[in-house]
């Protein structure tokens, strides 16, 4: 996950290398402070006198929320002032649930965004209008280094100082607690390759959809989207050898099969894996994001035992749309686990989104390694970075291509991408073994019963990392 994408210096260096991004990224965090009190126009006029805005959103496109008693002609009158036309109406069943008819409107205008969105936010009947940001995944490049443990973050023994600092899961294995089949989580990210050795026990589907019938089953808009859907391209594909190798290391982490006698075992070794893809390669949209959000929001509504989303991914700035899809998640009681991100800064001074809203379901996860400390890349914060867990030289599983065809494969990966998921696990492993539990129950454990550790200390909420052997 990356960080702020309002903070242009760090976004270029970040290309640069991981060390060029730590040791200038952050060394002005005061001035970058300054940002947080400004109006969010302010802070994208910054950054654009800073740098070419091309990656930070969709260009030529806005997101626009017309208050309730706006007209068609008044509607009309705006989109006229940006010259703008209806892409797409996203009105999911979860916005209308929650009681709004309108949603929201993805427009398209020739106008530069940021003017388009100037002029826009003026007007009377406009409730908010934002860019359509694109965010980003958050994996460091990884050659290959770790230390003796393979899997040392699902281990927590004093005992093996090359496992010391995992997270325990390997205690609750050992009392049996390995999770349950009837508990669901969602993947918002790249697609996962639910074909994997390693993960295709635990491909979950939506239940109330038949395979292949070419009918949406269960009404909820999509056409058999059995192990979820892809919202980037809009059909039900949601694996693609060559772009979604993100995703299904995200997803081994959570539940990969254990003791199955080959490759790795996830926190939870029995859970049911769903995807949201909204990602490829270049990134993800806020339009795409709101209805992966509200996909799960709408399955869990419709009795899908869906404990929570893990969502490795960050980018843009404040989106209220964003902040409300998040807000549909927590009434429908699903945890919103988000990666705190990976510019080595301190999200209390520039947040970081999703993972610094302030919704009551999410939990921000930093990231930490084999020997304790914060990972150097991850970022912090005493106030809006909740727990870390193991994100440097993580072991999980990959799709390969050779010849052509996707083949199972595993690889080491670094990033809060990957801490993220070891919570996303531990919420369905408490679960599991407290099927009454309501998430702010299921939260409260999982940040109570984190194990203090110096190197967090005054660097997130807990002060700890993730500690799951008493699941
Ligand atoms: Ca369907």
């Amino acid at each position: 996950m990356r960080k702020s994408a309002f903070n242009p210096i760090l976004k270029a260096v970040f290309l640069f290398g991981a060390m060029a991004f730590i040791s200038t990224g952050c060394s002005d965090e005061e001035s970058l402070s300054a940002l947080n009190t400004q109006s969010s126009e302010d802070v994208l006029t910054r950054s654009v006198t800073e740098t070419s805005t091309d990656s930070l959103f969709v260009a030529n496109e806005v997101l626009i929320k017309f208050k309730t008693d706006a007209s068609s002609s008044d509607k009309d009158s705006a989109l006229s002032k940006v010259s703008g036309t209806v892409a797409e109406k996203i009105l999911t069943h979860s916005m209308k649930q929650a009681g709004d008819n309108e949603g929201l409107l993805l427009v398209k205008t020739p106008e530069n965004v940021l003017n388009a969105v100037g002029k826009l936010k003026k007007l009377t009947v406009v409730e908010y209008v934002e860019p359509n940001y694109i965010y980003t995944i958050d994996e460091i490049p990884n050659d290959s280094y770790f230390t003796d443990g393979l899997l040392w973050g699902m281990y927590g023994s004093a005992t093996s100082p090359a496992n010391e600092y995992g997270c325990g899961a390997a205690t609750a294995w050992a009392g049996g607690h390995t999770g349950s089949n009837d508990i669901y989580v969602g993947i918002i990210d790249e697609g996962y390759m639910y074909t994997h050795e390693d993960l295709a026990a635990n491909a979950g589907t939506n239940p109330g959809e038949i395979e292949g019938n070419k009918i949406d089953d269960d009404g909820n808009g999509y056409v058999d989207d059995m192990y979820g859907w892809n919202f980037a391209d809009n059909n039900n594909k949601i694996f693609d050898v060559s772009t979604d190798d993100h995703g299904t290391h995200v997803a081994g982490i959570i539940g990969a099969s254990g003791n199955n006698g080959i490759g790795v075992a996830g926190v939870c070794w029995n859970v049911k894996l769903l995807n949201a893809k909204f990602m490829n390669k270049k990134g993800g949209t806020t339009a795409d994001a709101i209805k992966a959000i509200d996909y799960f929001t709408e399955l869990k509504k419709a009795g899908v035992n869906i404990v929570a989303t893990n969502n490795s991914w960050s980018g843009g700035g404040y989106s209220q749309a964003l902040y409300d899809a998040i807000e549909r998640a927590n009434v429908a009681g699903i945890i919103f686990v988000a990666a705190a991100g990976n510019d080595g800064c301190r999200n209390d001074v520039l947040p970081t989104y999703p993972a610094s809203y302030t919704n009551s379901n999410i939990i921000s996860v930093a990231s930490i390694t084999s020997t304790g400390e914060l990972s150097y890349f991850s970022n912090f914060g005493v106030k809006s970075v909740d727990i870390a867990a193991p994100g440097s030289g993580i072991y999980s599983c990959i799709p390969q291509k050779i010849k052509g065809k996707a083949v199972s494969a595993y690889a080491s990966y670094d990033g809060t991408s990957m801490a993220a998921p070891f919570v996303t696990g531990a919420a369905a492993l408490y679960l599991s073994t407290h099927p009454n539990a309501k998430a702010s129950e299921i939260i409260n454990a999982i940040l109570s019963s984190a194990t203090p550790t110096p190197s967090l200390l005054g660097k997130c909420v807990t002060g700890g990392r993730l500690n799951v052997s008493g699941f």
